[in-house]
């Protein structure tokens, strides 16, 4: 998911809805915006694009207030219905209060129960109402105490940004799994989930909220608090290969760098001999550029994208998926006739694109098929935000990689290894004993606990 604050900004809905629109990729299915106008909270929340629901002036409109939060949701927990969209508001004795969040939280349906049974009511599905609850039953006293209290009870990945009458809060959990940051505009503070959204509204970069920090924002203050126990952090670092955008900045490194590092450390780990890079766009450009530039095989754009279609992963049933990912890619016959061709993407997660695709490059007429792969085999499923399906629709989890390249059909496949990516992203080496990110969809190794699987036994 993508998050957005703007604090004591005449414009707040318009520009949450600009930098809503630059996080577009981090959530496709439902986006929301909540303003404060110093009586009211204003709530307009719908299910699709920010671009199709947040541009009419009328709706921007009714955002009264110069402050504003918003949230793209993109769903790992609860159905797409309206009531799980974010962000989620409730009036507590002390006042309103409306949260988003990036992240998913692992002990939620256990929290949920204990929570139930103490009597709360739940109107969503979503993990989110969760803390919401724990606010609301908290025994301590000021708000920023109670949020406080909340959050020490959940486990997972949060990057949040919140809303009361009198504050703006940004918040990451202790292992800073998710992305935040601070910005400022014309002396509005922002908070968004990455750099991308502060360019968009011209915005000045600040520094990263940090992992375990909380950020209250006042009409008068801005201050840091380190609230939770300390941990290292572990940072997610598929943000690196897929999820961020390209253009944003995490750690002061540009993405874009990473992958292209990424894409020339996959040419030196699994070079091949081929005619052609190819990318598979979109995802798969910047690295196949690193590994063209690399190999010093030339690069050429034999897939070209339909830009109207979504995300076909983000599609949340398989019929429409599978749909999807032919209206998105078609083939560029003319440049591929007869060559030898190397694929480039950043993931393979049910194969259902890499198979599409080489069959495409095939009747294209491709002599041979090459498919180079810039992360590890996804062989877990992701428990803090990013939506993979269970373990076992995972082609990695059940197929060697010999295997793959038979299904995929490709005259040869190769994947980076974790070191690689661990190089590529800058670290001599991953640090076995305490990995320097998460990595735990390539590892299994999951960095916090996983109540709710270990509680009910089931495996999402
Ligand atoms: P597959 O078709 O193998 O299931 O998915 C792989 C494709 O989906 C890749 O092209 C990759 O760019 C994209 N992808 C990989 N992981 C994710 C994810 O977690 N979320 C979304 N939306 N797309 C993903
Ligand atoms: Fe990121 Fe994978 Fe960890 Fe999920 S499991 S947070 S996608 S590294
Ligand atoms: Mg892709």
């Amino acid at each position: 998911c993508g998050v957005f604050g703007i604090f004591g900004h005449p414009e707040a809905a318009a520009l949450t809805a600009l930098g809503l629109h630059a996080l577009q990729h981090r959530g496709q299915e439902a986006a929301g915006i909540i303003s404060y106008d110093g009586r009211q909270f204003h709530v307009e929340r719908h299910i699709g694009h920010v671009g199709d629901n947040f541009t009419a002036p009328e709706v921007i409109a009714r955002l009264h207030g110069d402050k504003a939060i918003g949230h793209n949701r993109y769903s790992t927990t609860g159905a797409p219905v309206l009531r799980n969209v974010q962000p989620m508001f409730a009036e507590f004795a002390g006042g309103g209060f409306a949260v988003a969040h990036n992240g998913n939280i692992t002990n939620a349906r256990t929290l949920q129960r204990d929570l139930q049974n103490r009597g709360s009511i739940f109107q969503s599905t979503s993990d989110t109402e969760t803390i919401i609850h724990l606010i609301a039953t908290s025994q301590k006293a000021p708000l920023i105490d109670r949020l406080i209290d909340a959050l020490t009870q959940v486990e997972g990945a949060y990057s949040l940004v919140a809303l009361s009458e009198k504050k703006m809060i940004g918040c990451r959990d202790p292992l800073g799994v998710r992305p935040l940051v601070l910005g400022d505009l014309d002396g509005a503070h922002v908070l968004a989930s990455e750099t991308c959204a502060l360019d968009i509204i011209g915005a000045r970069f600040v520094r990263e909220i940090e992992p375990g920090e909380m950020i209250v924002i006042t009409d008068h203050s801005i201050d840091s608090l380190r609230p939770f126990k300390r941990e290292r952090p572990r940072f997610c670092i598929f943000e690196h290969v897929y999820f961020a955008r390209p253009d944003s900045v995490i750690a002061g490194a540009s993405i874009y760098e990473s992958r292209k590092k990424i894409g020339m450390e996959l040419a030196r780990e699994a070079p091949a001999e081929a005619d052609l890079i190819v990318p598979v766009p979109d995802s798969g450009n910047p690295a196949a550029i690193g590994f063209a530039k690399e190999s010093g095989i030339p690069f050429e754009l034999g897939i070209i994208r339909n830009h109207y279609v979504g995300r076909t992963f983000i599609e949340p049933s398989d019929s429409i998926r599978h749909m999807g990912v032919k209206l998105k890619h078609n083939a560029n016959s003319a440049i591929l006739k007869g060559k030898r061709v190397v694929l480039v993407d950043d993931s393979i997660v049910r194969g259902t694109t890499s198979l599409k695709i080489v069959e495409m490059v095939r009747d294209a007429g491709a002599a041979e098929v090459h498919m180079r792969i810039a992360s590890p085999p996804t062989t877990n499923p992701c428990f803090y935000g990013v939506d993979t399906p269970e373990k076992a629709k995972l082609l990695a989890s059940r197929m060697s990689i010999e295997e793959m390249a038979d299904f995929i059909r490709v005259d040869s496949l190769a994947f980076l290894t974790i070191d690689g990516l661990y190089r590529a992203v800058g670290e001599e080496v991953r640090n076995a004993a305490q990995p320097q990110y998460c990595d735990a969809c390539f590892t299994g190794e999951y960095p916090t606990r996983l109540t709710d699987r270990e509680s009910v036994g089931t495996v999402r």
